[in-house]
């Protein structure tokens, strides 16, 4: 099969090829496995963080991407629920042990055997992929393939970082960076939470027109001061200044999610300007978001349908997954980038 593969870690911006394509087996799923014809592959923030070695896959090649879509191809003997032919979606949780308190809880990402598909274990960016059908989703009819891909990723990690945020309908919401899960986000609030007002903070007019297109209720840059204060706030940049002024904008007892897996390291200085009255004081918090538990993905995708969501997606070509990810790098967002793969 046709794959897309990490051989090394490398700094994107002095490789602008980081990903080689090549010829690999066509994976056996296990018992308990599905094997995925892959249709469409969402390229995300996180696979940036993997080639560039902020989160390394432990083994190398690799073949990354965790925002898969496709039909069952075929299934493993103690597959139950799932049939050949099925549509299915599969997100960055590829497994988790099943039996440890986190697990129990529903919030197996925080399993110490948690494995990530695409890193731990070879992804979307082929296709054929081979995943447990414990955490294989059927996907709702309404979408398009590749209309599903990006909701696995940045809309699942965009439910559970509002779950994080303990909004209730009324409550102001600022959405710091608007890329692909932000723009999720703020169609999923507008639903759930008629009465809260959105403010977005984004460094490019593009995005802050879109924003205000998509209903926000207000757009500014990075450090603009919002017209009220932030009930609660969601970080989706990649970098450390966003954070200081995100609490600095917070209400008292205002609650900031930070929805990043790794920030990069080029500002972290910035939180040497740390004012404790100005930013922390008056019981305000900071809480991150460790990607996704199954439930999540699930439960997203009931709430995308009947909403519905219907993400904005820039479509590439697998061969193009290069070109798709350098301009990730260079933040070169609206919506969301999908691989056609199939
Ligand atoms: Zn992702
Ligand atoms: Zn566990």
């Amino acid at each position: 099969m046709k794959a897309m593969i990490l051989n090394r870690i490398c700094n994107i911006n002095e490789n602008l090829h980081p990903l080689e394509l090549t010829d690999l087996p066509v994976p056996v799923p296990k018992d308990d496995e599905v094997l995925i014809k892959v249709s469409a592959c969402g390229v995300c923030h996180t696979e940036l963080d993997e080639i560039e070695g902020r989160t390394p896959p432990p083994v190398l090649p690799v073949v990354p991407g965790h925002q898969i879509v496709g039909k069952i191809e075929k299934t493993g003997e103690k597959v139950k629920k799932l049939r050949k032919g099925d549509r299915v979606g599969v997100g960055w949780i590829h497994s988790a042990c099943g039996k440890c308190r986190f697990c129990f809880e529903g919030n197996e990402n925080l399993c110490a055997h948690f494995e990530a598909t695409g890193r731990d274990i070879n992804g979307g960016y082929a296709e054929y992929a081979a995943v447990p059908e414990k955490f294989s989703y059927p996907i709702p009819g309404i979408f398009s393939d590749m209309e599903a891909a990006p909701l696995l990723c940045a809309g699942a990690i965009g439910y559970r970082s509002i779950r994080l945020t303990g909004m209730k309908d009324g409550d102001t919401l600022g959405l710091i960076g608007f890329g692909a899960s932000a723009h999720i986000v703020l169609q999923m609030v507008k639903y759930k939470y008629p009465k809260s007002k959105i403010f977005v903070f984004a460094r490019s007019s593009g995005e802050r027109d879109f924003a205000k297109e998509l209903g926000a209720y207000w757009a500014g840059d990075i450090e603009d001061e919002p017209p009220e204060k932030l009930c609660c706030a969601i970080d989706t940049t990649p970098v450390w200044k966003p954070i200081l002024e995100g609490l600095k904008n917070l209400e008292k007892g205002g609650r900031l999610v930070v929805n990043a897996i790794r920030k990069e390291e080029i500002d972290k200085e910035s939180l040497l300007e740390i004012d404790y009255p100005e930013h922390l004081w008056l019981e305000k918090e900071i809480k991150s978001v460790a990607n996704v538990a199954g439930r999540d993905i699930s439960e997203f995708l009931e709430l995308a349908a009947e909403i519905p969501i219907k993400p904005e997606v820039q479509e590439y070509r697998l061969e193009d997954a290069n070109k798709a990810l350098v301009e990730l790098k260079k933040r070169k967002i609206r919506g969301a980038k999908v691989l056609r793969v199939g």
